[in-house]
């Protein structure tokens, strides 16, 4: 899926927050602040410099095969836009230009960290203004155009390449976004891998866009098998998780989901099609930055628990974008864990029109015995009763 969602929606909000603060600086009144350190339009930052070696070093990472087979990141076409402090946009960098473009300057190969990189801030005020538009999400875009080529655009600030080396803490993607700052890198790893699934199977795309998710429907039964399967996947992947552990807990997911379709029949194919494309792209966002940088190499895929309130569930709204939408992400992370560590080469199966629900049923193939047994081991293994009272006193919210 290719959409102009962010990492998670509630992070949209978010985001959609900060651009509202910043209604005021319509690209009119865009004036570089003299204050600030003016780069001289041939060079680049010590900033700009990070954010490449960030992405050359997840360009290595990824062309190794090692965490997704296919995903190329260091020949992708970025336009990257600098934000300074008072969140106006003061310089460009274009990496991997598609045609030879006027007014662009080459970055030596003592700053450019070895990719094919240019100076450009012709366009910072077209992107700033198409990303701060009414359509626009605040931070990125996919396809924006430069002689005719597409681009990924992203607005980047200083502090959001720092951030992309620190440890980041959001439990279930709320937080105030005065606070916390979200890595750039975060969302040039996740937005274009969703670049990378257009090439996957059409199918599954057009299959996305006539079914919708089922909203507002989700009964007292699914809420609770739902929680179950966040429960299971807690902290994942820290500790120590053997392959026995995976393959246990991916049985007690396709148990879980089996009994959700035997429990709701018309939940769709789109709602699996969601979770396998954000699973996967939090997948591949998380194990990078837990193998590039030191101090975000224990980061988790669930970073809190629906059961200890880090979700702020405080209505019915928040419920259900939760469990619709929230909670796939990192569910689907996991899942694609556990295939990967048991049987790397079905993972590929989701780059046709499987979903990994279904590769990881056809991983088993278990008896509907099994598949009951399965499901106790899994709230054996939860405080089960616990979960049953959340989703009582969730249904009598408003
Ligand atoms: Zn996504």
């Amino acid at each position: 899926m290719k959409t102009k969602f962010l990492i998670n929606p509630l992070l949209l909000l978010a985001l959609l927050f900060i651009s509202c603060s910043t209604d005021d600086d319509t690209p009119n009144n865009n004036n570089i602040d003299m204050n600030e350190i003016v780069i001289p339009s041939d060079q680049i930052s010590s900033i700009d410099k990070q954010l490449l070696s960030q992405i050359k070093k997840a360009g290595i990472l990824f062309d190794a095969d090692e965490i997704w087979t296919g995903f190329n990141l260091t020949e992708t076409p970025m336009y990257l836009v600098h934000k300074n402090k008072e969140g106006k946009v003061d310089r460009g960098i274009i990496i991997n230009p598609q045609s030879a473009i006027s007014n662009a300057l080459e970055i030596d190969e003592e700053n450019n960290n070895g990719l094919e990189v240019y100076r450009y801030d012709d366009e910072i005020l077209r992107a700033f203004q198409l990303i701060t538009s009414d359509t626009g999400n605040g931070l990125y875009d996919f396809n924006f155009k430069i002689d005719n080529q597409n681009y990924y655009l992203q607005i980047y600030s200083d502090d959001e390449v720092i951030a992309g080396e620190e440890l980041a803490i959001y439990p279930g993607g709320f937080f105030d976004p005065d606070t916390i700052t979200i890595g750039a890198i975060d969302f040039i790893l996740h937005e274009n891998f969703h670049t990378y699934q257009d090439s996957w199977n059409p199918k599954r795309t057009s299959i996305k866009n006539i079914e919708q998710h089922q909203k507002s429907s989700i009964s007292k039964e699914i809420l609770e098998l739902r929680t179950l399967t966040h429960q299971i996947f807690k902290d994942f992947p820290n500790g120590a998780i053997s392959r026995t552990v995976l393959e246990e807990k991916l049985k007690q997911y396709v148990a879980i989901r089996s009994k959700e379709s035997e429990l709701d029949s018309s939940i769709k194919y789109a709602y699996d099609l969601s979770e396998t494309d954000e699973g996967s792209a939090r997948y591949i966002e998380r194990m990078a930055v837990r193998a590039l940088f030191p101090k975000r190499s224990n980061e988790s895929f669930i970073p809190g628990s629906v059961l200890d309130n880090d979700y702020g569930i405080t209505n019915q709204e928040i419920l259900t974008l939760v469990f619709d939408s929230v909670l796939l992400y990192e569910i689907g992370a996991s899942v694609c864990l556990a295939i990967s560590t048991i049987d790397r080469e079905a993972l590929d199966d989701i780059n046709t029109d499987k979903t990994l629900f279904e590769v990881a049923k056809n991983l088993f193939n278990m008896s509907e015995t099994e598949l009951a047994q399965q499901l106790q081991n899994a709230k054996n293994s939860v405080d089960w009763n616990a979960i049953q009272t959340k989703v009582s006193v969730w249904q009598t919210l408003n």
